[in-house]
């Protein structure tokens, strides 16, 4: 333990947000870059506990307070080891996780929790300052080729971790470009891009050869795959949006939230936005949000970060609507510590302000004679819990039916599953209630040489549990094609460094 007095005697900080006015007129990242001195007073306040509720409630099992303790003695090199034996990507969790860790916190009982994303950040950040992040090649090389098609965090972490088996991987894209949702999804104010081409750099010294502008099951048939490769490991994300299929769905001014957003990260790179994102359905003309009024449907994370994108571009207005009641201010009892709490969250692009509402339902997208958008036709709803089922049901308030200005709409209410026609079903593979893969440990229940990892076998979460998949993934892959695997997807590493198959 760095300070045994030390959660008494600081309070968590986090470092200075860029001022909305500033912030608001580019797309680099909110937050200033961390400090020595501030990662050592925050890692200060880590208890060392007994039992330290963190490291469970993180999905990757991160050793938190021996990294923390290794911050608070300044030793980065020992915190570098310590994180990366879990984490193959800290400079992503490190910026744009939730941080389940700091809510099961157990400082966070009666105090704000220890600022455990933030010290991981500071952690990957100083070690590529100090230049210890260094490519790791597999001592021996097994002979064995395998196949990772999609290359969001699931799909990297995967390929990282097979190729320190000593497996050749070769990672496809379709995109043309590497990182899935962490490239064309993630706004750069929250994930400048530099940062994964700095770790694509690495992974490339490590001998991932990286193959873009791969439809897989378009430009690669599914029985070529399974001829080529050992072993194939399926990380093609949730990428079916949910639709709004009401009176007005085709008026022009109605998009999907990651037409709005992809678009957007190809400006910032650069590229043509509406160049055609291979195999992908969003390519809809350019969308621009400037002097417009505009409407996000839907709540979570993709919606927050249309606001934010939308308040860069000038919007005249931006108003967020979601169906289900507003969530509770502070932690609810539903949700106890060390639970992640069901509460209202409060992202940084919803500081730079929008207008957002609770319990309505939208029931038409209104148009003029020229077929554009210019309103929504919205009601209020009431939620009711049912005495029998327990569960919560929505009716309608009556004459609270209204229309509101809109001339862009944002549908941002989540993703159904991986997309099935093409490569999934070629493969003849089953898919879970949901309409995901559905897998035994990872492996398709169908197909024995393929394994699947991420948001196309959990359904749509988040970067964290992204990560963990693809370890875990890479681990069953290991095993299936060695007999056995001392790929370890939690810890593993500080206890068996040199785990490439002698
Ligand atoms: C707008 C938005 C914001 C988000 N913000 C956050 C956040 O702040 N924090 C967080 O933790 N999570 C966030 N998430 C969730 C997180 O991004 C996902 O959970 C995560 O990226 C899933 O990783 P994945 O590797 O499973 O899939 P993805 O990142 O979706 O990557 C799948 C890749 O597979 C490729 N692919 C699909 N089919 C094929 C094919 N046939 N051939 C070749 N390639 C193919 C796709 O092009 C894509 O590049 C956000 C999600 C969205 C949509
Ligand atoms: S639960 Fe919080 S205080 Fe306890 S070890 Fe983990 S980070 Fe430190």
């Amino acid at each position: 333990m760095g300070k045994p007095t030390g959660f008494l005697e600081f309070e968590r900080e986090l470092p200075k947000k860029r001022p909305v006015e500033v912030r608001l007129k580019d797309y680099q990242e909110i937050e200033a870059a961390p400090t020595d001195a501030g990662a050592k007073t925050q890692a200060a306040r880590c208890m060392d506990c007994g039992i330290p509720f963190c490291h469970n409630g993180c999905p990757l099992g991160n050793i938190i307070p021996e990294f923390n303790d290794a911050v608070y003695d300044e030793n980065w090199a020992l915190a570098y080891d310590i994180l990366t034996s879990t984490n193959n990507f800290p400079e992503f969790t490190g910026r744009i996780c939730p941080a389940p860790c700091e809510a099961s916190c157990v400082l966070g009982i009666n105090k704000p929790a220890v600022a455990i994303e933030f010290i991981e950040k500071s952690i990957i950040e100083k070690a590529f300052e100090l230049d210890l992040v260094k490519p790791r090649l597999p001592k021996k090389r097994t002979g064995k080729k395998v196949a990772v098609v999609g290359s969001g965090p699931a799909g990297l972490a995967a390929s990282s971790q097979l190729n320190q088996a000593g497996h050749s991987v070769v990672l496809l894209e379709r995109a043309d470009q590497i990182g899935g949702l962490l490239r064309y999804g993630i706004p750069d104010f929250k994930l400048n891009k530099g940062v994964i081409d700095r770790r694509l750099k690495v992974m490339q010294e490590e001998g991932i050869e990286f193959r873009t502008n791969v439809n897989v099951g378009v430009d690669i048939k599914s029985d070529e795959l399974l001829n080529e490769f050992d072993a194939v490991v399926l990380t093609m994300g949730s990428t079916v949006p949910r639709d709004l299929k009401i009176e007005g769905r085709n008026l022009k001014g109605v998009h999907f939230a990651m037409e709005f957003l992809s678009q957007q990260n190809k400006r910032v790179a650069g590229i043509d936005p509406v160049v055609d994102h291979r195999g992908s359905e969003y390519v809809n003309g350019q969308i621009r949000a400037t002097d417009k009024h505009v409407v996000v449907i839907g709540g979570g994370d993709t919606g927050s970060d249309c606001v934010g994108t939308s308040g860069r571009h000038g919007a005249k207005s931006v108003t967020q609507i979601e169906l289900m009641p507003i969530p509770p201010k502070e932690r609810d009892a539903s949700t106890p510590w060390p639970n992640w709490p069901m509460m209202l969250r409060t992202s940084t692009s919803h500081e730079e302000g929008a207008d957002r509402h609770w319990s309505i339902n939208t029931k038409e997208f209104i148009g003029d004679e020229e077929g554009n958008l210019v309103a929504l036709k919205i009601v209020d709803l009431d939620w009711q819990k049912d005495p029998e089922s327990g569960r919560l049901q929505m009716k309608e308030v009556m004459g609270s039916e209204r229309t509101i200005p809109c001339d862009l709409a944002f549908l941002a209410a989540g993703f159904l599953h991986p997309q099935q026609e093409g490569l999934l079903n070629e493969l003849g593979l089953a898919y879970d209630d949901r309409g995901n893969v559905k897998t035994h440990l990872y492996q398709s229940t169908t197909n024995e040489k393929v394994f699947a990892a991420g948001d196309c076998r959990r359904g749509q979460s988040l970067v964290v549990w992204a990560i963990s998949e693809g370890r875990e993934a890479a681990r069953a892959v290991d095993e299936y094609l060695m007999g056995e695997s001392f790929l370890e997807a939690k810890a593993v590493s500080m206890l068996n460094p040199d785990f490439a198959h002698a």
